[in-house]
């Protein structure tokens, strides 16, 4: 800070830490309205930082490294999200809901279509990043259950789960633009069409009225 200059928390924050470049995978994973705990997972995911079989094999803490959900291959982080075909079959039902005719693949893929097509402020992109997250959420969540429960629920389960997250939050919805896609996601999640609205476009970061 130059002398006789206003002191500014702001400048200072800047001073002390250092700057660090943005990844592009930025606002897939922090946008508005999001659902923190399910974030902080899609956040491990872009930095790889679950503790997956594959790795705990390689530093020698455990012995087996078949998935959880009994595919009979080998759990890692690609394979999880999802190449894994149990997982593969949640996220391609929810890809459907938010209007993506796709069959998704494994995560160095997944990863690199969802940093193409999820970075706008649209409600397609929003409530895509919404599902996205909350599936690895669920999913990560229904792993440990198995390892660490020896409980293991079924896909219409977790597919119910990740869904009443959605709705809640999607709960009070309004401000959407009135447009052939966003009337097709709105059937697909069963929200009422009435809270359309005709004209409207979306500000960022201002997705409903509460
Ligand atoms: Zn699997």
């Amino acid at each position: 800070m130059k002398k006789g200059c206003t002191f500014s928390l702001h400048e200072a924050w800047r001073a002390f830490i250092p700057h660090s470049p943005i990844v592009p995978w930025s606002k897939v994973v922090w946008f508005p309205r999001r659902i923190p705990k399910h974030c902080f997972y899609l956040w491990l995911t872009f930095r790889d930082g679950h503790k997956t079989l594959d790795k705990l094999h390689s530093w020698g803490v455990v012995q087996y490294v078949c998935c959880a959900f009994r595919c009979g291959q080998k759990e890692s982080i690609d394979h999880l999200f999802f190449a894994c075909p149990f997982i593969a079959t949640i996220w391609n039902h929810f890809l459907a809901k938010c209007g993506f005719r796709r069959s998704c693949g494994g995560w160095s893929g997944e990863s690199d279509w969802c940093i193409q097509r999820l970075q706008g402020n649209s409600f397609r992109s929003w409530i895509t990043k919404l599902t996205l997250a909350a599936v690895i959420y669920h999913c990560w969540m229904e792993r440990n259950n198995h390892f660490f429960q020896n409980s293991f629920g079924n896909s219409d389960s977790l597919i119910q789960a990740v869904a009443l997250d959605i709705e809640g939050k999607c709960w009070g919805l309004s401000r959407v633009a009135d447009n052939p896609m966003n009337s097709e996601i709105f059937s697909n999640w069963n929200f009422p069409l009435s809270l359309l609205s005709v004209g409207t476009s979306m500000p960022a970061g201002f997705l409903w009225n509460l």
